[in-house]
């Protein structure tokens, strides 16, 4: 089976996790968040996680030279060699090259980069609603679209649910900031590439899953030709 190496681009909120936890069970892919990745490193007290802490509170990027190796190491770990889905990086520039330079070294590439398009007023009110389970971040919920059959539980394994510290209104207007600035540029950066695809994230996730999910298995089968 030839790999798929997905990026999945966007906004904060735009639905990349939700997306990312079905594509990885359709699709046999690893999950790679960053910031799920990073939340980690915080809540272990972890060196790396003291130096991103501050800037993740503000919504503010950490630094590259903090997350790059871990992302490096990461796709390169054996449950990402058969291919994996990137939620979260990258967010600049500089990242993507690092990204295209690290799979090169590996005789790797990418195969696509998917956009989920989602304005930005949408976007405050879904992260301000927004619950995610303690035990397995990738279980997300909202106190009004998507809400749990019992209130502050998670449906799928019992825990408890919690607002992520950066679901603040002020920190997600910083994200969407940081986001416009120095991530969208990407989308052009992966067009000029051939590889950008666009995803409408307004619609419902059922239907944002069935599009993706056309789309993967298209691409898996021009990979095979
Ligand atoms: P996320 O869960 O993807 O919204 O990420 C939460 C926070 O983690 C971001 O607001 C950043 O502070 C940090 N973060 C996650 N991924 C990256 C990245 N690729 N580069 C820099 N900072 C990141």
């Amino acid at each position: 089976m030839p790999e798929l190496n997905l990026i999945l681009l966007g906004p904060p909120g735009a639905g990349k996790g939700t997306q990312a936890e079905r594509l990885q069970v359709d699709f046999g892919l690893a999950h790679v968040s960053t910031g799920d990745m990073l939340r980690s490193q915080v809540a272990d007290g972890t060196e790396l996680g003291r130096r991103a802490k501050d800037y993740m509170d503000k919504g503010d990027l950490v630094p590259d030279e903090v997350i790059v190796d871990m992302l490096t190491e990461r796709i390169e770990a054996a449950d990402a060699r058969e291919g994996f889905l990137l939620d979260g990086f990258p967010r600049n520039e500089s990242q993507a090259d690092t990204l295209d330079a690290a799979l090169g070294r590996h005789g790797r590439r990418l195969s696509a980069a998917l956009m989920i398009a989602v304005p930005d007023e949408e976007l405050v009110r879904r992260l301000t609603g927004r619950r995610v389970c303690v035990k397995n971040p990738s279980h997300i919920y909202h106190v009004e679209f998507d809400p749990p059959k019992h209130e502050g539980v998670c449906d799928q394994d019992g825990a408890r649910l919690i607002q992520r510290d950066d679901d603040s209104e002020e920190t997600i207007r910083r994200r969407l900031e940081v986001y416009h600035g120095q991530t969208a540029p990407l989308i052009a950066y992966y067009e000029r590439a051939g590889l950008l695809r666009r995803f409408d994230g307004t619609r419902p996730p059922d239907e944002v899953h069935r599009h993706l999910r056309a789309t993967l298995a298209t691409l898996r089968l021009e990979e095979q030709i």
